[in-house]
């Protein structure tokens, strides 16, 4: 039974329809949960109505009826109970005119509301009785559902087809997991799910299901985990007595506390034979570059190569010049390979790189290119690594025998998703920044202010600084956004006649984009006016002020970020940021004025926002969950993720029986298949 016309009481037509909400087959319907469910079991006495803000069930006898017969019909009856009288009204039901009579027992269900004494339900189910009828509710599960394709309709094909539904489906978790966890059955999950006795039978179940989802991302990750441990070897680096002290001599500071730590994580994976899978998370500005070095110096002083990989030649670029000075005083030379180098110079660094004269290359996607070899490369480290696709990423490990990897973002992902979305990485945090940093001032300001922010901008130009200006839009027609195009004509012309203006958006081709950024960066520009497009890590000091128009469609996470772009001199800097002054907006952005610490940004905004909107997570498919929430359901997770570990360790490629299941179900799951997929 395959198809859903193989059930009762569905033909073409209603199948078409189901075929609209993603539901194919028998499994998809049995798997197709309700999103609420309504008690209608409790009935609450008339004179007790209006004290729940949610819908409220009554039963009465009709007293009286009034139909008003209009383009929006409206019938009122007034209900009585033993304990007193309200109205119940139903908008718009023309086909119920001349239905409800005087005298008739209803059950009614509606949200409720009390005004001058008269108490008054806004209709929205409702069920004649019998007189002599005693009312017993149910709980009704409610189905996500379409304009064609009512909840009920769904609810009444499920019923009718249940029990052949539930002996369709497959127990995908192993018994022994099952009884530790007391989940019951898996048919009796499905029927508490759809058919709940009680709200906790559908809350039990529904845990299941949200445990099964877990269970098969933390097991991709890992499963991907135990392959690399058991898997091709790395070469294991030697680690020499004296190399912290070797690479801190030539310091002009102390390393952070954070950085220690993380450079000896860091050093410890390198001297071991599998391969190191590593992210480096840290907010801009928290060091990173010195731990990149830090791990490159121990690949050069065991002979074997480095590739450090970044997205824009920009950030190539000041990579290579952050670099340079931190390694050539221990003998290490950085080879570029850019796309945008000579021949001339691309044969050079292809040679060095090739006999393994080169210690280092620091490049763009240009090192991906065919001809670009390495004598013996050991480690690659990715800049920005959700900006590369899973290929290039394995690409640029191929070039290696089984290298050691570290991943590098600056974009600080709250620690509860990290553990999940990067479950197959190990995480290191520089959750500490270099002493001596003033924070960035920042300040909510409401649209109608813009004008003096505009001043603040025009003051801070007579002192030689420079300026960014971020709107979301780049053209006029994006709904109710300010667009760069618009804005950086009107400055132009107005407020910033006398200043040098120039515009940055998505939309330019790299090369002028990479031109209007270089004029920037070497201060042609007094100010920007930028959508979000200017790169993260771009390093320009003298720029002091950030605007950020309609800031309120920005998440926290990334406002934290694009105002990371100013404060990386010594100047105090500035960041504004603008909103319509309604619906809380300037509220949820005073977290920012308040904060500076990227983790506790990003914990704030995955409680405001939800887990989509973190760079790369949404588009990698690792957060598509069908019931699970990796907020709402953290602590499930932390189940699922020490249960996975417990199944890998005892059958490291689930070839038992009792896990056939399992790996069905890692073929079935969206995010369990985007995780095998990555790297
Ligand atoms: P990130 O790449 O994480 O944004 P960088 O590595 O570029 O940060 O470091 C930012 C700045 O801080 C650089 O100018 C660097 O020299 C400086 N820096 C790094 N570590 C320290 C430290 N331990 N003490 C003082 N300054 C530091
Ligand atoms: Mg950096």
């Amino acid at each position: 039974m395959s198809t859903l016309t193989d059930l009762g009481g569905i033909g073409k037509e209603l199948a078409a329809r189901f075929d609209e909400l993603g539901v194919r087959t028998p499994l998809d319907l049995l798997n197709h949960f309700p999103f609420r469910y309504d008690d209608l079991r409790i009935v609450t006495p008339a004179a007790e109505l209006g004290r729940s803000e949610s819908e409220e069930n009554a039963v009465g006898s009709i007293v009286r009826v009034r139909e008003r017969r209009a383009r929006l019909p409206i019938i009122e009856a007034e209900i009585e109970d033993d304990t007193g009288r309200f109205i119940a009204t139903w908008f718009g039901r023309a086909y119920l005119i001349g239905a409800l009579r005087q005298g008739q027992r209803v059950f009614v269900r509606g949200r409720v509301t009390k005004m001058r004494g008269v108490t008054a339900m806004n209709v929205m189910l409702h069920r004649s009785l019998d007189d002599r009828e005693r009312y017993r509710g149910e709980i009704v599960p409610v189905y996500p559902a379409t304009k064609r394709l009512t909840s009920r309709k769904i609810r009444q094909v499920l019923m009718r087809n249940l029990d052949r539904l539930v002996d369709l489906a497959d127990d995908p978790l192993p018994q022994s997991v099952a009884r530790s966890l007391r989940f019951s059955a898996a048919d009796k999950a499905y029927r508490d799910i759809h058919v709940p006795e009680t709200p906790d039978a559908a809350a039990s179940a529904r845990k299941r299901f949200i445990f099964t989802e877990f269970l098969s991302l933390a097991l991709a990750a890992q499963l991907k985990r135990a392959e690399r441990e058991t898997g091709e070897k790395a070469k294991a680096l030697k680690r020499p007595g004296n190399l912290l002290a070797e690479f801190e001599r030539n310091l002009p500071f102390d390393l952070t506390q954070a950085q220690r730590s993380t450079i000896d994580e860091i050093w410890r994976d390198m001297a071991r034979d599998a391969p190191m899978n590593r992210l480096l998370q840290g907010d801009v500005g928290s060091g990173k570059t010195l731990v990149a070095a830090a791990a490159i110096l121990m690949a050069a002083r065991n002979g074997v190569q480095s590739a450090l990989m970044a997205p824009t030649e920009i950030l190539a670029a000041q990579h290579a010049a952050k670099l340079a000075p931190l390694l050539l005083p221990l003998g290490i030379t950085v080879e570029a390979v850019f796309g945008s180098q000579t021949g001339r110079e691309r044969e050079a660094a292809k040679r060095k790189l090739a006999s393994g004269e080169a210690r280092l290359a620091v490049g763009t996607h240009a090192l991906l290119t065919e001809g670009v070899d390495f004598a013996q490369l050991g480690l690659v480290i990715i800049d920005e690594q959700h900006r590369f696709g899973v290929e290039q990423r394995a690409k640029l490990r191929a070039k290696g025998l089984w290298p050691h990897t570290l991943h590098m973002t600056a974009t600080p992902i709250p620690r509860t998703l990290a553990q999940s979305v990067y479950a197959d990485l190990d995480l290191s945090v520089l959750d500490e920044l270099p002493p001596g940093r003033t924070p960035i001032e920042t300040f909510t300001l409401r649209r109608s202010r813009l004008a003096k922010a505009y001043e603040f901008v025009r003051l801070n130009a007579q002192n030689a600084a420079q300026a960014y200006i971020v709107a979301p839009a780049i053209e006029e027609s994006e709904f109710g956004t300010t667009s760069v195009t618009a804005e950086y004509e009107r400055l132009r012309q107005a407020e910033f006649a006398d200043l040098r203006v120039g515009l940055l958006h998505g939309r330019l081709t790299p090369r002028e984009k990479d031109e209007v950024m270089a004029r920037f960066v070497s201060g042609t520009l007094d100010v920007l006016v930028s959508t979000t497009v200017i790169e993260v890590g771009v390093d320009v000091s003298n720029a002091t002020v950030m605007v950020v128009l309609d800031a309120h469609r920005y998440g926290l996470a990334q406002l934290h970020q694009l105002r990371g772009r100013v404060g990386r001199g010594a100047a105090r800097s500035y960041c504004l940021l603008i909103a319509p002054d309604e619906a809380g907006e300037l509220e949820r952005l005073a977290f920012l004025t308040q904060s500076s610490d990227g983790f506790e940004i990003a914990e704030e905004d995955l409680r405001q926002r939800g887990p989509g909107q973190f760079a790369g997570t949404a588009q990698s498919g690792l957060v598509n969950f069908k019931v699970a929430d990796l907020v709402r359901d953290i602590d499930i997770y932390r189940a699922a993720k020490r249960c996975a570990e417990e199944i890998v360790e005892r059958d490291p490629r689930l070839e038992k029986a009792e896990n056939r299941g399992l790996a069905d179900l890692l073929e079935a799951q969206p995010s369990a298949r985007a995780m095998l997929a990555s790297s």
